[in-house]
């Protein structure tokens, strides 16, 4: 089964707009040298998460170029009193195709959950945007052999509470994007191991198909995130089920992210 690759970068609470000027522009010179010996169309597909300060530079930075942008989070709600969130409409209206829902860091610092993170990528949907709902164990989960479970349980309750939310039977391949991110992973240098990455991917997999059909299982893209660098993008990228990226600390350099590309 093809499914294209995409790699995607997540600044987190990075760059000011004079920094994410050069970046843009550093990847896109990064990307005119490589296409010169690789087809374009042989490269995975490009995004880039950034702050919501960012997104307008981010937007003149990559206009007339393949690469999309997105937000980091979203409020369920399409407008209103909410003090400090961001809508999908904001979002759309400065060119957001993309949106992450429920990072790992959302899920610690501001204590959202499966439900409500089925629920972001709801309200991703109903405004025109393609949730990356992320997913990943704790290090205790892990250990204790608990791993596969507790994915199953975090998709299975954002999908539910997605389906709920738009009152649909099913979330097309096409509308959306899953991130196995081992907490553990995130930030730490420690990568999962290929072997890992690929039986987490492959038991998420088999969730897919009893929860959404074959289609779904066979077409939705599965990124892995977690301590992804240059150096083990390829090994990552051989297994199977792996589908690409969520890039965090190495996305901050345009020229390792450029290499993660190239090596996906
Ligand atoms: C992330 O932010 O989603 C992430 C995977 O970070 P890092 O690549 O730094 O581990």
């Amino acid at each position: 089964m093809s499914r294209r690759p995409l790699v995607a970068a997540n600044w987190k609470m990075n760059k000011v707009r004079s920094e994410a000027r050069e970046w843009c522009l550093g990847l896109r010179q990064g990307l005119e040298e490589v296409s010169s010996e690789r087809d374009a169309a042989s490269l995975p597909e490009i995004l880039l998460c950034a702050g919501p300060t960012l997104l307008t530079t981010v937007a003149e930075g990559l206009a007339g170029s393949s690469i999309s942008w997105g937000g980091q989070d979203l409020h369920v709600e399409s407008s209103g009193a909410f003090t400090g969130d961001i809508s999908a409409a904001q979002l759309t209206d400065v060119g957001c195709a993309w949106v992450l829902c429920g990072h790992s860091e959302r899920r610690r610092d501001h204590g959202e959950q499966d439900e409500l993170v089925g629920h972001k990528a709801a309200a991703a949907r109903a405004g025109g945007l393609r949730p990356v709902v992320c997913i990943g164990e704790g290090l205790e989960e892990r250990r204790s052999g608990r791993a596969l479970e507790v994915l199953d349980q975090q998709l299975t309750t954002a999908y539910r509470s997605a389906l709920d939310q738009l009152e649909v039977s099913s979330l097309p391949a096409t509308d959306w994007v899953l991130a196995y991110e081992p907490v553990w992973a995130i930030g730490t240098g420690e990568t999962a191991t290929p072997e890992i990455a690929q039986q987490a991917h492959r038991s998420l997999r088999q969730r897919l198909q009893a929860l959404g059909g074959e289609e779904l299982a066979q077409h939705l893209r599965i990124l892995y995130g977690g301590s992804v660098k240059p150096g083990n993008a390829a090994e990552l990228m051989a297994q199977p089920d792996v589908d690409g990226f969520l890039v965090g600390g190495a996305s901050l350099d345009p020229e390792k992210f450029c290499a993660i590309i190239v090596n996906s």
